[in-house]
Parts: structure tokens; sequence; C-alpha cells
């Protein structure tokens, strides 16, 4: 089960992620959650990469290809995985491609999670992230059970730095200029499957169970 996530930032890619990974048992491979990693560990990546993501734009595809395409090759991913947030470039997704070709394999599904920009605004203002495990909460639509605190782990929830209102306008444009192309990429490849992601997280989930086990 080899599949992406495509969609807005705050379309619910990371949210619904979680959820196939622990239906299905593939790796969740999110590279915000890498780049995050790195930035909190100091590596020179991190500081690379939070140049960047400060400024509500994208990581060099050059910081960022080699390094999924080494995740992807790793013993955990032999039943496949789902990649939340890469490809996000048509030049990562030549990269994703051909390194699957080379084994003869392919992207089987490329899941774009649809939501309006209008919408997108406020789910980012109230997305909390656990600082700990990366579990992610929103104060209104997917609230935690304790205040402030991470229904997994216990850790304390954070707004996220990029989730500013004027960084988030910024991704957004972002997206529609150097992500959004991809949809017509995976379409042309057979392999997009599009779903209405502006209903409840659990419908959502639903649908894409559906997707993948028709
Ligand atoms: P992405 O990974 O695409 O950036 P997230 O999964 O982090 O998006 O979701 C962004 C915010 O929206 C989070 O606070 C999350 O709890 C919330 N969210 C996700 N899916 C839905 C949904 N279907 N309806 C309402 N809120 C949602
Ligand atoms: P995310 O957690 O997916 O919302 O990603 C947060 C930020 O990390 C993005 O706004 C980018 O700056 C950076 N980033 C994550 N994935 C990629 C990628 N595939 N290519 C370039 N930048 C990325």
């Amino acid at each position: 089960m080899k599949i992406i996530m495509l969609g807005a930032p705050g379309a619910g890619k990371g949210t619904q992620a979680k959820k196939i990974a622990a239906k299905y048992h593939v790796p969740h491979i999110s590279t915000g959650d890498i780049f995050r990693a790195n930035i909190k560990e100091g590596t020179e990546l991190g500081k690379k990469a939070q140049e960047y993501m400060d400024q509500g734009l994208l990581v060099p595809d050059e910081l960022v290809c080699d390094l999924v395409v080494d995740r992807i090759h790793k013993d955990d991913c032999e039943n496949g995985f789902i990649l939340d947030g890469f490809p996000r470039t048509i030049p990562q997704a030549d990269a994703l491609d051909g390194a699957l070709a080379q084994n003869g394999e392919k992207i089987e599904y490329a899941i774009d999670v649809e939501v309006p920009d209008e919408n997108i605004i406020k789910r980012m203002a109230g997305r909390r992230s656990c600082k700990d495990c990366g579990a992610i909460f929103h104060l209104v639509y997917n609230p935690p059970k304790k205040e402030n605190c991470c229904d997994v782990c216990g850790g304390p929830l954070v707004l996220r730095d990029d989730d500013k209102e004027e960084t988030v306008k910024k991704r957004l444009d972002v997206y529609h200029e150097q992500t959004a192309p991809l949809i017509d990429h995976y379409k042309k490849a057979g392999s997009l499957y599009e779903v209405d992601g502006t209903q409840d997280i659990n419908v959502v989930f639903e649908e894409i169970e559906s997707i993948l086990e028709a």
C-alpha cells in the first residue's frame, strides 16, 4: 500500500495519515515532522529548513528528496508507506516516481483531501500539536480531553510557529503555485482519489477506507 496525501496545508492530511497508519500498519512519514524534529535537535538540516519554514516557504527540493527516498527504502516500508507532506513540487514527484520505478513500483493511491481556502485559516488558528509526540488536535473540531494536554502522551500542546495567520496565507499561495499541479500529475498517472475534507474527521476517514478497500 503506497499512499501519498495531497491537499492544502491544514486540509487534514496528518490527521488522516495517522488513522491510515494505525489501521493498515504502514509507517506514517511526514516530512514536516522530520524537519520539526531536526529543528528541535538543532541539526544542520533543521537550521537550514527553519529559515524556509518560518517564512511559509518550501524547503528546497535537494534537502528533501534524498531524505525521503532513503526513508522509503527502510525495512519497515516493505509493505508500503503513507507519505504526508511529500511530494510538494513536480520535481519531488518525479524523484519519488523515479525511485519507485527502479523497482517496478509506483504510488497506488494519491489521496487529495479537498478543503477550500476560506476554511483553512480558521482550522490553522485552532490547530494544536503535541510538542512531545506530534499528535494533532483542534480547539473546536477535535479538542483534547484535558485542556492543553495531549490525549496520547500527556505532553504539552502548542500552536505551531508557522500557523500564524500571515504565514498561513503565504503557505496557501505556495500550495496553489507549487503543490496543486500534483493533482493533475497523479490524475494522469491514474492514482488520484479525491475526498471532501470539509466533513467530520471520521466521515473523511470512512471515505478513505472505502477507497483503500475497494
Ligand atoms: P495538514 O496535515 O493537512 O496540515 P492537519 O491534519 O494537521 O492538517 O489538520 C489541521 C487542523 O484541522 C488540525 O487542528 C486538525 O485537528 C483539524 N482537522 C483535521 N481534519 C479536520 C476535519 N475533517 N474537520 C475539522 N477539523 C479538522
Ligand atoms: P507540514 O508539517 O507538512 O505542514 O510542513 C511544514 C513545513 O515544512 C512546510 O510549510 C515547508 O516549509 C516544510 N516542508 C514539509 N514538507 C516539505 C516538502 N516536501 N518540500 C518542501 N518543504 C517541505
